[in-house]
Formats: C-alpha cells, structure tokens, sequence
C-alpha cells in the first residue's frame, strides 16, 4: 500500500524482456550428418510406395526437425538443422552417421569448450533457457564448477516455483558496506549500498572497440547493473551505470563526476583515502586478485573501512597463487576467513573470472560471493573471435568483430534474461525465495572430490577425476 495515496501501489515483477538476435556471422554447423547414398536411395524407393509417393513425407523422414526437408532430401542434409537427437541414426543405422562436426570441435580455447561458446552463443541469440537431452553423456563431475554440484532436494511445481510460478523470488543484491550498528549521530544519512536486479555486472575487458562498450553500458542500463571499466571514455554516455576504476591519471575526473561506485587497487591504500575523503556518498570497492594471502588482504581492508571487495582470478578462472587454485576455492577461503573474523556482512564480495555459464553465478555465490562479474563471456556472446588462449588478462586472444550496438545490447540483455531465469529455476529448485540467502551456504552444495573421497578412500582410480 502507498501510505500517501492509500492506493495499493504498483507491483511489477522483475522479468527481463528477451527477443532474438540472430547470429550476424555465421557460426559452424555442431553436427555433421552424411548419410550413405545408395542405400539412402534403395530406401527412398522403397519408402515412396509406402507413403504413396508422398513427396514431402518421404523426403523429410525420419527426421522432425527438417534436416532431410531440403529439396534433394537426405541427400544434401540441411545440417544447420540437426539437433543431435540420434533418431535417424536408430532408426537407420545401416543408412545414418551423425557425429560433431570438425570445425565445432575446434571452437574455443583449453578453457572454452565448444559447448560452452555453443550455449553462450544460443543464449544471446534466442533469450531461451538451453534444452539439452541426447542421454546419458557420462559422469557427472569435472575441474572448477564442474566439481560442485547443488542441493536441487526441493520439489519444483511450476505453478508455485520457478520462472512462471506465482511465488516471487528476489535477485536482487546490495553493493554497499552494511552498518554493523545502529549510530545516532547519523541516523538522517541512508546506508551507502546500491540494490542490483541481479547478481551479475559487467566486468572490464581490454577490449578496443568502442561499439562493445556502448552495448555493454546500454545494456547495464536496461538491467539496471553496473560495468567496470579503467577506461572513462568507454560507454560515456551511460556513466551512471559505469563503476570506474581510479588509477593516478583518472583520479581528478573521477572525484569531478563522482560516481556512485568506484573501484581502485587494493594495494593503492593513499587512493583509498583520497576516495573516501572526497567521495564520501560513493561505495569504494578495492580489487584484488585472488592468491594465497587474499584472505588476510581482505581482513585488512574491511578493517579499514572499504566498502567491497571485488576479487577476481584469471579469465580460465584460476587464482594468482604459485599453485594456481580455482576461484571457488579461493573465493570460499576468503568468505571464510572473513566470517571468522566477524567481518563479512559488512563488505560487499564481487567476484570474476571464468564465470562463463549461467551455473556458475549460484556457484560463486555459494562459495561466498555476493554478486559476481562477467569478461570474456561478453564478448563471446557478441561473437568474438578466437585467436588463442583466453587467461591472461591483459593478452587474451579474442578479437570482437564488428557490431551494431542495438544487436550487441539485444544479445547482451538475451543472456542475462536466461541467466536470470536459471537463477530462479535453481533457486526454486533449493527452496529459497532470495539469492541473498544463498552467499556462502556451503551446505547447499557438493564437491565431487569429497564425495569420491568419502566413498571409495583408498581406492586411487575411483578418487581421480
Ligand atoms: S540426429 Fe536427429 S536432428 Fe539430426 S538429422 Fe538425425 S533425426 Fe534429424
């Protein structure tokens, strides 16, 4: 209820609008289907009398997604179409092969797989949640996220739960230091947070081109999320949504246009100072790579009043230690380690590097992370173009292509809406009503490690992914 209007007021669900982005460059066919021709001949001829000579039936058998409905039929298989559902290869066995094709094999880099840029690369474009069943591929379990697996005990009706169901469930986050206690001296000033509509930014990519930037900060604005930029040029026109990160040259800029978030290098404690003293309605979020002593540079900086903390490991998602972790193991030392010490609820935990699927946004939060940021994922979502390896921050080999800034911000709105929804689904799925609920619930979770430790201890092979 409006308390001045005595109206009930306005209540919107929080949705993100999707509609297709076509691919503009064309992307390579997943499976290749071939199918032996004399025998696909003898078939068809023996076919054409069943069916009566029924062309279009005839043709466009066995499969029902119109592979073989293009004008010379399964001789000349319209391969963009194939799903992989193996039914011709059942059906037709002596006729059929269906494998994935060379060029898909070869997308990505060690860390991408091509399923992987396949579902970054759907996602964008249709705005759909992904539908994956061709059967059991093998076992579960594998390095990074893969190794983790969530609590989905709770029974989803689609009625009550999920992405159509009547009961809300909130993504939203806070950015911001959380007082620890109520300070009449200042009861008149708000709390400094911002509240995001989903735990998800834009995190800052060495990428040239400004066109990218613009459809990152015209998207960010849509979603009303934030992206990280060290360069203030990049999408200038949608500053409100820009966190900048302040170095000793956009010092002076950044104090004059005073941002609502600002980042700076953790190390940098005089630009800390600087940035409190004269940006005292900002959040100030330090950045620090993840590594060894982490967990102790983040106690020190909560102590020290910052208000989050963004950590982030290498674009694979490896941290900085001489013995490269994964960020969720990192991550969660850090969270821990700040519980510990009384100190967590105060700092905001942004965390990026390797979050490139929609399932790693619940993981990292699991893992202690409030929210999390995204890199090279948006520019694969825009069609990038893989040169080499993507780890390293500052050389990584992914060229974007030329974009229209309307499509780029379509495909980039696209991804978040089916991220959102998988956060809903996931977050149904564990019975909670509220993503902030979720940050560091370890026992929401499973390690696959630790599962196969627990089982068969002693047993090398079955301990080994
Ligand atoms: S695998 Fe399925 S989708 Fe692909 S051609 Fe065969 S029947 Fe059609």
């Amino acid at each position: 209820m409006d308390s001045e209007t005595s109206k009930p007021s306005k209540y919107e669900r929080f949705r993100i609008e999707t509609k297709p982005a076509p691919h503009v460059y064309q992307i390579p066919n997943k499976f290749d289907v071939s199918a032996k021709k004399l025998r696909l001949a003898a078939m068809l001829v023996h076919e054409a009398f069943e069916y009566k000579l029924n062309k279009e039936v005839v043709l466009s058998r066995p499969c029902i997604y119109g592979v073989f409905g293009g004008r010379f039929g399964g001789f000349k298989p319209l391969k963009h179409k194939c799903v992989g559902c193996m039914r011709c290869v059942q059906e037709y066995p002596h006729i059929m092969a269906v494998k994935q094709s060379d060029e898909y094999k070869t997308l990505g880099d060690s860390f991408w797989t091509p399923e992987a840029v396949f579902t970054i690369w759907n996602e964008a474009s249709t705005g759909k949640i992904p539908v994956k069943g061709m059967g059991y591929k093998g076992a579960f379990g594998g390095e990074g996220f893969d190794g983790m697996w969530t609590d989905m005990s709770e029974i989803v009706r689609p009625t009550r739960d999920g992405v159509y169901g009547r009961e809300y469930i909130s993504t939203c986050v806070d950015i911001g230091r959380k007082p620890t206690r109520v300070d009449f001296g200042k009861i008149d000033q708000s709390p400094s947070s911002v509240q995001v509509p989903v735990p998800i930014i834009f995190d800052d990519l060495p990428a040239l081109e400004f066109d990218v930037w613009n459809a990152v900060g015209k998207a960010a604005r849509k979603l009303g999320t934030f992206f990280v930029t060290h360069d203030q040029t990049r999408g200038e026109d949608y500053r409100e949504r820009m966190i900048p990160i302040v170095d000793d040259n956009s010092l002076d800029e950044t104090l004059e246009k005073r941002p609502s978030i600002v980042e700076y290098d953790g190390e940098r404690s005089d630009l800390s100072e600087k940035l409190s003293d004269s940006l005292q309605s900002s959040i100030v979020i330090a950045r620090v790579p993840l590594r060894e002593e982490s967990g102790l540079v983040a106690c020190k900086l909560a102590r020290e009043g910052v208000h989050g903390l963004h950590l982030y490991a290498d674009y694979h998602g490896q941290d900085y230690s001489e013995d490269p972790k994964h960020i969720s193991e990192s991550l969660k030392e850090v969270h821990q380690l700040l519980v510990k010490e009384g100190l967590r609820d105060q700092v905001t935990i942004i965390a990026s590097g390797g979050i490139t699927l929609a399932e790693h946004v619940p993981k990292a939060i699991i893992c202690g992370a409030d929210l999390v940021g995204i890199d090279t994922t948006v520019l694969v979502a825009l069609q990038a173009e893989f040169l080499g390896e993507t780890q390293k921050r500052g050389t990584y080999k992914l060229r974007p292509r030329k974009i229209d800034p309307a499509w780029g911000t379509q495909r980039l709105v696209n991804l978040f809406g089916v991220w959102h929804d998988q956060l809903i689904e996931i977050l149904s799925a564990m019975g909670m009503r509220d993503v902030r609920r979720l940050r560091g619930d370890i026992g929401r979770s499973m390690m696959d490690a630790e599962l196969r430790e627990h089982s068969f201890k002693g047993i090398a092979w079955a301990t080994k992914n």
